[in-house]
């Protein structure tokens, strides 16, 4: 069997050659050459017969054909067109999947599991184009797609910066969102030769499994994001100046001192300093003292 994997390096170079294949850079095209990486991203993602997958950029099917033989159902979308003749050849043996020539940014997710009758929360399963990799992940969790996981290969500081510590250099906004929206799980740390071509940068597989059980009940989601933002834009400044700064934003300086009080944090606190809670109890606290939104 392992001779029939797409992944394996000689039937991807046979195919590359087969189409006369050229990487496009702008799509970020790295494909997998290595089975024991897809057989841990199934595993990691738990993927069972009873599972549709939503998965993002197919590229030649490497990684497709194990969620095929996996899944119940694999949604594939794809932005470049000439890859489309390929798929609809290496994975003409799988009747479970519908390909899709799209780009992920544009797509109507929902529409689409609807028009699927999907009617139970997706698995999102990809080895991610880099360069969009913060606005793929960022757009399921803002649109509300109904999500039961993540599971995605992505550069590993990325995958770093999700899984960070507060008081750290990879602690930001992009941490604090993730957090907010899933539980994350670094399930393994992938090297440039499992790739062709091989990236310049090493990568990770990370999985989100998304959640709303939180400790706290937030007043207005997108008002604790305007102060995460307002707080990391500029990382270096205190959140007083930080937040006071911020033109999404309109709060005074004495506010923001007198909620830093009330959560017994030091006036020269910075955003950095501050947990999921700790941003979740400062937005409510201005939302109660202010009223401002
Ligand atoms: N899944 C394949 C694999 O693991 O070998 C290919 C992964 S490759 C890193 C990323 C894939 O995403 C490429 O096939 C690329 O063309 C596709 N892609 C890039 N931007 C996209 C977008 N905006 N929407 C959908 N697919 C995209």
């Amino acid at each position: 069997m392992e001779n029939n994997y797409i992944a394996n390096p000689k039937n991807t170079i046979a195919i590359l050659n087969k189409y006369n294949f050229i990487f496009q850079k702008r799509f970020g095209q790295n494909f997998l050459i290595d089975t024991h990486v897809l057989n841990k991203i199934i595993a990691s993602a738990n993927i069972t017969k009873e599972d549709v997958v939503l998965e993002i950029g197919p590229g030649i099917g490497s990684m497709t054909q194990f969620l095929c033989e996996n899944a119940g159902h694999v949604i594939a979308v794809e932005i470049d067109k000439s890859l489309i003749p390929i798929l609809q050849d290496t994975l003409s043996d799988y009747s479970n999947l519908t390909l899709i020539n799209e780009d992920i940014l544009k797509l109507d997710i929902e529409n689409v599991l609807k028009e699927h009758n999907c009617n139970k929360p997706v698995k999102v399963v990809a080895n991610l184009p880099y360069y969009i990799t913060t606005p793929i992940i960022m757009g399921l969790f803002e649109q509300h797609i109904p999500l039961e996981s993540i599971t995605v290969m992505v550069q590993k500081e990325v995958a770093e910066r999700m899984n960070a510590k507060p008081k750290t250099k990879d602690y930001g906004a992009l941490t604090l969102a993730v957090n907010y929206y899933s539980v994350p799980y670094i399930a393994a740390n992938v090297p440039p030769n499992c790739f062709m071509p091989r990236p310049n940068v090493g990568s990770a597989v990370i999985r989100l499994t998304t959640t709303d059980n939180h400790p706290f009940v937030l007043k207005d989601e997108s008002h604790m994001f305007k102060l995460v933002r307002a707080a990391f834009n500029q990382r270096r400044k205190t959140l007083v100046n930080a937040l006071n700064n911020s033109p999404e934003l309109n709060i005074d300086k004495d506010t923001i001192l007198a909620v830093l009080e009330d959560m017994k944090l030091k006036p020269t606190a910075r955003g950095e300093e501050l947990s999921l809670e700790q941003f979740a109890a400062l937005s409510n606290t201005i939302i109660e003292k202010s009223g401002h939104k």
